[in-house]
């Protein structure tokens, strides 16, 4: 008899818990060039099935509620996103994404981590191959084909992945894509040089896409753009990184190498790159002692100038095994602009003038490394 009430209870209890509604936390869009990411933040266990038509790609949730303070971030509209509706049925929640034609959908889930502390349902929307090689080669061709050099310019971080936060709430992302814009428009007004960005708003794009884009554009420089992030508020200064094939055995060389090969798990994206296989790649190039003395050289043209408009954390070019500064064959270098962790660098670091100086000291550099070349 007692095990009959036991089990009773138990069943009873199950069944009471089991009618608790699993919560959908929040909701994130993020529109990239090629795809649109939909992030959505849910419980461990919440059940959800995804349907893709010519007209909707509908996210159902089975026996899940809307938190009432982001039941908005829901809503939400890009070019490929006509309209988000949300329909509730007895037992499960649809998101219903009316859509302007026909895409690839890809979806996956996320752990929590030190960033985000819920489960994440990850669904991109992503246009078919003929769209994107039509953007990607149509402004390829004009214009470029004198003797410019192209110089790829890449704003650290986006979308999922903020990078460091500063004391004050700024986003690294935000303060790299400022600085990296405005870099791009200066490097531009020289008719000699070209300048691309490897992304030009809030979203992600995973380390090995940020290689490919420079291989594809053909580019002749790396400029990677970052601000730097430790424990300690009163840690100062810009540091310039290039390649190096095992890295620096410095506790903050290793640090930032951990942070910058983690980067594509907090966006979630791929399989991290075999690390091995790069690195053999370029040992293999002959050409790769000639590319490390270069990228040495335009590392330091850039201390150089950041010197004359603020503090400079290490005065000598800094070697780190960064996956993203592996492109092949050109000389490539990781800009720490300065410290978000600082307040007063964080001030710094956000205020539009002073990123315009920040984006002429690297220009000045790059054109000064030019000039000792010839
Ligand atoms: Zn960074």
């Amino acid at each position: 008899m007692r095990y009959w009430i036991s089990l009773f209870i138990t069943i009873f209890a199950s069944f009471t818990y089991g009618d608790d509604k699993t919560s959908l936390y929040d909701f994130r869009y993020w529109s990239a060039p090629d795809h649109t990411r939909i992030v959505i933040d849910k419980e461990e266990d919440t059940l959800f099935n995804i349907k893709n038509t010519d007209d909707y790609v509908i996210i159902s949730f089975d026996d899940a509620e809307v938190l009432s303070e982001t039941f908005s971030n829901i809503f939400f509209k890009d070019n490929r996103i006509q309209k988000v509706r949300i329909k509730r049925d007895k037992n499960t929640i649809k998101l219903i994404v009316h859509i302007s034609r026909k895409f690839k959908v890809k979806h996956f889930t996320l752990e929590p981590n030190a960033k985000y502390r819920y489960h994440r349902l990850v669904v991109d929307i992503i246009d078919s191959e003929s769209q994107v090689t039509r953007k990607i080669t149509k402004p390829d061709t004009p214009h470029s084909s004198r003797n410019q050099k192209i110089i790829l310019v890449d704003a650290g971080h986006g979308g999922e992945d903020s990078g460091a936060v500063g004391k004050n709430k700024s986003l690294e992302k935000d303060v790299n894509l400022a600085i990296s814009k405005k870099l791009v428009s200066i490097i531009n007004q020289n008719k000699d040089l070209k300048a691309f960005l490897t992304r030009s708003g809030d979203y992600y794009v995973p380390l090995t896409k940020r290689i490919t884009i420079a291989q594809k554009q053909k580019a002749t420089m790396f400029i990677s753009i970052h601000a730097d992030s430790v424990e300690s508020v009163s840690a100062k200064g810009a540091s310039v990184y290039t390649l190096s094939e095992k890295g620096n055995n410095s506790k903050l060389a290793k640090q930032l190498e951990e942070s910058q090969n983690v980067v594509d798990q907090f966006g979630g994206v791929e399989t991290v790159i075999d690390n091995d296989q790069f690195l053999k790649s370029i040992l293999t190039d002959y050409s790769r002692k000639d590319r490390e003395m270069q990228s040495f050289q335009l590392a330091q043209a850039i201390i150089l100038q950041l010197d004359k408009i603020g503090p400079i954390h290490k005065k000598i070019p800094q070697k780190a095994n960064f996956v993203v500064l592996k492109s092949p064959s050109i000389p490539s270098v990781l800009v720490e602009t300065a410290f978000i962790s600082n307040p007063t660098q964080e001030k710094r670091l956000t205020n539009k003038r002073q990123q315009q100086k920040i984006a002429e000291s690297i220009y000045q550099g790059i054109m000064n490394y030019y000039r000792n070349l010839d």
